[in-house]
C-alpha cells in the first residue's frame, strides 16, 4: 500500500538489479533501518542502508 501523503519517508524503493537487468523494489523493515528485498527474477536477496550514503543508492549492483 503507497502513502502518497508521507512522500519523503518511502515505504519502498525502486532498483536495478544487475544480476538480471531487470527493475525491482526494496521495501522498508520493520525496524526502519532497511531497504530489503530480493531480485523479482533469480530472488538474490537485496538490501540498502537507510540514512547515510545508503539513501542515495538506488542501484544494487549484485555480484
Ligand atoms: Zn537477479
Amino acid at each position: 500500500m503507497e502513502d502518497e501523503t508521507n512522500s519523503s519517508q518511502r515505504n519502498f524503493i525502486g532498483i536495478w538489479f544487475d544480476c538480471c537487468q531487470t527493475y525491482g523494489r526494496l521495501y522498508k523493515n520493520k525496524a526502519g533501518t532497511m531497504y530489503v528485498g530480493r531480485c523479482p527474477k533469480c530472488l538474490r536477496p537485496a538490501s540498502v542502508r537507510i540514512g547515510g550514503e545508503g539513501t542515495n543508492r538506488r542501484f544494487f549492483r549484485g555480484g
